[in-house]
C-alpha cells in the first residue's frame, strides 16, 4: 500500500505551533514526558497518626488557592501544604499549578477549610500532620530530584526520535497537558464529548494527520501520528482514541475516494468541522467481520441500504459515517464501503451505551431504515469495501496501540511518583525491592510496547508486505502490555488506585476495550498465526 506523502515541511509550514519550542506550565514543571502524582494525597501512613505538628497559622485564600504561610514550614515553589482530613482520612490540597493534577480535584465533599471561621481554621491546622508535611514537601520535589538524576530518560518516548519529530511530540504533550488532561475527569464522569477540544486539537493539524494536504490533512507519516497519538493519549486516553478512529475515517476517505469523494469529505474532516465514525461491527457479526449482513440494493444512482451497526464510537453525535455493507453475495468480496451523512433519511441511532471507560465519546447503535444513499457515496468500486476496511484498520491498530503506549507511560510515572511519596513500614514504598523490581519490569514492557508500534508504523508506512502482520502484533503486544502495567501501576497505588480522585484507575478503564475493538487480541493471534502457517 505505498502512499505518496509529501514532506513533513510542508506541516510545519501548514501548522506554525509544530515543531516549535514551547515553554508550557506542564514542561517547566514536569520535564519531558513527566507527570506528578494526583491532588488527593495519601496519607503517608494510615490510618494517620495523632497530628504532631502544632498549631499552624492558615494563609488565606487567593483566586490562585491558598497563600503559603511564610514560617520554617512553607514549601518550595509557592505551593500550599495539604490538610488531612479525618472524616474522609485523606489529605486534602487546593489547586497545583500542573494541569495533570488539575485535572484529579479533590472532591471529598468536605468543607475547604480555609472557608471557614478562623476558629476552624485553627482546628484543621492542627489536624495536619507531620507526616502530611513531609509528604508535600517530598512531591513537590521529587520531579525536581528524579529529573536532575534523570531516572525517567530510559522511558524517554521522544529517545531516537528527529528534531522534527520531538517537536510534534512536545506540540501534543502540551496540548493534552494543557487541553486535555485538566477535564479528563470530568469529561469522563459526565460522559462529555469534548468538541471544541478537539477542534482545537485540529487546528494544530491533528484532525487529519496521515491524510494529503491538498485536502487539509497534515500529511505525516505513520510513526509521526503513533508518536502524536502517544503524547496526547497522556492527557485522555478516551478522547485520544476517538480522534484516532477519527483520522482513521478520513483517511479511508482520502486514500480510496475519488477526486470529488475527497474535496468533498476531507476539508471539513481535517478541520473537525464535522466528525466521522467507522461503521463495520454488526450485533451479528463482531470478530467475523465479513459476515456483515446490512444490505445496500442498487436503485438507479442510489443505493439503499438496511440493517444495523453495533458500537459505534462517536455513533448519533458525528457527522460522516463510513459504512460497510453488502451489495454482492456472501463473503468479503460482496462488501462496498459507503459514506453516508447525518440527516440521511432512514439513518438513526440506537441509545448512548453505557461503558466501562472510554466515556468521553459515545458509543451507539447505527441503524438503516430503507435509507438512500448516492452510489456517488460509494468509495472504491462494488465488492473492495471489505479490503479498504482492514487497510483503515491496519493503521488504525496502531493507533490504538499508541493510545495504550500513552495511557502506560503516564501510569508508569504516576506510580512512580506514588512509591517515592507514601510510607509504609517506616519508608517509602519505593525502598521495597519487589515493588522496585515491580517498576523496572513495568518501564520494560513500555519500551518494547513502543518499539514494536514503531516498528510496525514505519513498515506500514514503507508498504511492507508484512505491514499488516506487524501491526496486528504490534496492536496485541502493545495494548495487553499496556493494559498490565497500568493494572499494576493502580495496585501500586494500594486503595488510593482505587478511587476515582486518582488518574491511574482512568487510565486502566480506559484502555481495557484496547484488547477488544479494531480486531479483538485474540483476532490479531489468529492473523498472526495464519501468517507464519501459510508461510
Ligand atoms: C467501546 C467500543 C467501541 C467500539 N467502536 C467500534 C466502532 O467505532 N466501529 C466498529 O465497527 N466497531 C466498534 N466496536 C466493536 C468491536 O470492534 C467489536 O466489539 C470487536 O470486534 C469484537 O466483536 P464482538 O464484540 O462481536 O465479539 P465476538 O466476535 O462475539 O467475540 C467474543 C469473544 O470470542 C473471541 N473469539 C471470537 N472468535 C474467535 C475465534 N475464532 N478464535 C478465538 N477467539 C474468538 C473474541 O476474541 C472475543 O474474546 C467497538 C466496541 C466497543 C466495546
Amino acid at each position: 500500500m505505498a502512499q505518496c506523502l509529501p514532506s513533513t515541511e510542508l506541516i510545519a509550514c501548514k501548522h506554525p505551533q509544530l515543531g516549535r519550542s514551547n515553554s508550557s506550565p506542564w514542561y517547566k514543571l514536569c520535564g519531558s514526558g513527566r507527570f506528578s502524582s494526583p491532588l488527593t494525597e495519601p496519607p503517608t501512613t494510615f490510618p494517620p497518626p495523632t497530628p504532631t505538628v502544632p498549631s499552624h497559622p492558615v494563609a488565606p485564600l487567593t483566586s490562585s488557592g491558598r497563600v503559603p504561610p511564610k514560617d520554617a514550614h512553607a514549601l518550595p515553589g509557592g505551593i500550599a501544604p495539604p490538610s488531612y482530613s479525618r472524616k474522609s482520612g485523606t489529605v486534602m490540597q487546593k489547586k497545583r499549578p500542573c494541569p495533570v493534577l488539575a485535572s484529579f480535584s479533590v472532591q471529598c465533599g468536605q468543607p475547604h477549610p480555609t472557608t471557614t471561621t478562623p476558629g476552624c481554621r485553627r482546628a484543621v491546622a492542627a489536624s495536619r500532620t507531620a507526616m502530611a508535611w513531609r509528604a508535600a514537601r517530598s512531591r513537590v520535589m521529587t520531579p525536581l530530584l528524579l529529573r536532575q538524576r534523570g531516572i525517567a530518560s530510559c522511558i524517554d518516548p521522544s529517545v531516537g526520535l528527529t528534531e522534527e519529530q520531538k517537536g510534534f511530540q512536545k506540540v501534543a504533550l502540551d496540548f493534552a497537558a494543557n487541553e486535555m488532561a485538566p477535564h479528563m475527569a470530568e469529561w469522563d464522569e459526565k460522559e462529555i464529548f469534548p468538541v471544541e477540544t478537539m477542534r482545537k486539537a485540529a487546528q494544530l493539524g491533528f484532525g487529519g494527520i496521515y491524510v494529503k494536504p491538498d485536502v487539509g490533512g497534515s500529511g505525516l507519516s505513520r510513526l509521526d501520528t503513533s508518536i502524536i497519538f502517544e503524547a496526547l493519549s497522556t492527557g485522555c486516553t478516551s478522547t485520544t482514541a476517538y480522534i484516532s478512529i477519527h483520522n482513521m475515517c478520513a483517511w479511508m476517505i482520502d486514500t480510496f475516494g475519488n477526486e470529488e469523494q475527497r474535496h468533498r469529505f476531507c476539508p471539513s474532516l481535517c478541520s473537525m468541522e464535522k466528525f466521522a465514525s467507522y461503521c463495520l461491527t454488526e450485533p451479528g457479526s463482531g470478530s467475523d467481520a465479513a459476515s456483515l449482513l446490512t444490505s445496500a440494493k442498487r436503485k438507479g444512482d442510489t443505493y439503499v441500504l438496511n440493517g444495523s451497526k453495533a458500537f459505534i464510537s462517536g455513533g448519533g453525535d458525528t457527522d460522516v459515517y463510513v459504512v460497510m455493507c453488502r451489495t454482492g453475495g456472501p463473503g468479503p468480496k460482496g462488501i462496498s464501503c459507503v459514506v453516508l451523512e447525518k440527516g440521511t433519511p432512514g439513518l438513526s441511532f440506537g441509545k448512548k451505551e453505557k461503558k466501562v471507560g472510554w466515556n468521553s465519546q459515545p458509543t451507539r447503535a447505527v441503524i438503516f431504515e430503507d435509507c438512500i444513499v448516492p452510489v456517488g457515496n460509494r468509495l472504491g468500486a462494488e465488492g473492495q469495501g471489505f479490503n479498504i476496511a482492514m487497510k483503515g484498520l491496519n493503521g488504525g491498530r496502531i493507533n490504538i496501540a499508541s493510545c495504550s503506549l500513552g495511557a502506560a507511560h503516564a501510569s508508569v510515572l504516576l506510580a512512580q511518583e506514588h512509591l517515592t511519596v507514601r510510607k509504609q513500614f517506616g519508608e517509602p514504598l519505593a525502598n521495597n525491592q519487589y515493588l522496585q523490581f515491580r517498576l523496572a519490569e513495568m518501564a520494560t514492557r513500555l519500551v518494547a510496547a513502543r518499539l514494536m508500534v514503531r516498528n510496525a508504523a514505519r513498515a506500514l508506512q514503507d508498504g511492507r508486505e508484512d505491514a499488516a502482520v506487524l501491526c496486528s502484533m504490534a496492536k496485541l503486544f502493545a495494548t495487553d502490555e499496556c493494559f498490565a502495567i497500568c493494572n499494576q501501576a493502580l495496585q501500586m497505588h494500594g486503595g488510593y488506585g482505587y478511587l476515582k480522585d486518582y488518574a491511574v484507575q482512568q487510565f486502566v478503564r480506559d484502555i481495557r476495550v484496547h484488547q477488544i475493538l479494531e480486531g479483538t487480541n485474540e483476532v490479531m493471534r489468529m492473523i498472526v498465526a495464519r501468517n507464519l502457517l501459510q508461510g
